[in-house]
């Protein structure tokens, strides 16, 4: 039995039933007692009640009635309904849409009631406990959430600082090992931007609603190539755009530009310098429901029993050094958020095609 006293609120139309109730329990627990609706609901709105037993049979309302009637505003306290054997179907009923936990035959027996009230009042901490260790998850994701986001905002802007010194220095002709040195410095940080970037996406993705704006393909397209020109291996890489669209077409911007920046950047880390020319060629189309986006490479390819497994939150290949293993599951979730399509099409060797097929909202 638990340390704390249960409260027990009891409704019936029949005084001497209440009556009985209280002599038989009042020592046991708190007991809550009235013939009126009306009144009930009032005990329940200014004391804590962990069980509400009915009378199925009044005159004005029902049993089953009366919890429906308090189910919106007072959900937590476990409900019994007292009923003879006539009433058993809408007993059932209730039973069965969850208005009720257990029914008690009339006339109660006292000690099989106990037993009763007891298993009621231990679903009725169990889940409290349960909601309690909810509301306890969902504060430390967020909080978690909001270091993770306020942590990566910090990091970029020394990166960025960083960075611009770095191309001073560049511009300072720098030779023999130094420039080497800063070369790979440069790297590194550029490396490192990326990820705090795709962390940020991460978390814009996950929180910031939709924000249609018109989205002008033959502009985003080569921002987005003007971006990764100066990317290291870009310099070999031929960027070939073709855009058909007709006319203004409302997007979710901000997610369409993670799905190609992560897109493009792939297909120029993952080129294949044994097949002569590396190109990305990214391909727009808008129809009147939908916008298809195909971004195609001839670079390394993905073996057909990796391709689940590059959506992954952190997966990478084996041979991979460039990257973090975040940028295809920022595409996914990104493209989740879009109610979108994504399809791959590649092979080990042969070059990759992601086509993403994004309907338009009316
Ligand atoms: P990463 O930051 O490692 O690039 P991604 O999630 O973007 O992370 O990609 C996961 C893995 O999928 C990569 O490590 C790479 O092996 C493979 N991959 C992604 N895009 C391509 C591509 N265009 N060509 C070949 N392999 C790719």
């Amino acid at each position: 039995m638990s340390e704390k006293k249960i409260s027990i609120l009891y409704l019936d139309d029949e005084e001497h039933n209440l009556t009985s109730f209280k002599a038989a329990f009042r020592r046991d627990y708190n007991v809550f007692i009235t013939t009126n609706a009306g009144d009930a609901v009032q005990i329940l709105s200014e004391n804590e009640i962990h069980v509400v037993i009915s009378d199925q049979k009044m005159p004005n309302l029902s049993g089953v009635e009366f919890f429906e009637l308090i189910i919106p505003d007072f959900p937590d306290p476990v409900r019994m309904l007292l009923t003879g054997y006539a009433d058993i179907e809408a007993v059932i009923d209730a039973i069965n849409k969850g208005q009720v936990y257990r029914y008690i035959p009339k006339p109660w027996n006292e000690q099989e009631l106990k037993i009763t009230i007891e298993n009621a009042y231990e679903l009725y901490e169990s889940k409290m406990a349960l909601r309690r260790k909810n509301e306890e998850l969902q504060k430390a994701y967020a909080e978690l959430e909001k270091f993770v986001y306020s942590a990566s905002h910090d990091l970029r802007a020394p990166l960025v600082s960083v960075m611009g010194v770095l191309k001073l220095a560049r511009a300072e002709s720098i030779d023999g090992k130094a420039g080497e040195y800063f070369g790979m410095i440069e790297q590194t940080v550029t490396k490192l931007d990326v990820f705090v970037q795709n962390i940020i996406n991460y978390y814009q993705n996950n929180k910031q609603g939709e924000l249609l704006s018109e989205v002008d393909f033959d502009i985003l397209v080569d921002e987005i190539f003007e971006y990764y020109k100066y990317f290291d291996g870009a310099e070999n890489v031929d960027f070939q755009k073709t855009v058909e669209q007709s006319g203004p077409v409302l997007l979710d911007e901000l997610r369409v530009k993670m799905i190609l920046n992560n897109l493009v950047s792939n297909s120029i880390k993952y080129q294949d310098s044994s097949k002569g020319q590396p190109y990305v060629n990214v391909n727009v189309i808008t129809a009147a429901d939908k916008t298809t986006i195909t971004v195609e490479d001839n670079g390394v390819g993905i073996a057909r029993e990796d391709q689940k497994k590059v959506f992954e939150m952190f997966y990478r290949s084996a041979e991979n050094q460039l990257g973090n293993g975040l940028g295809l599951y920022i595409v996914k979730e990104a493209v989740e958020k879009l109610g979108a399509e994504l399809q791959v099409d590649s092979e080990k060797g042969n070059g990759s095609r992601f086509v993403v097929s994004i309907p338009h909202k009316l």
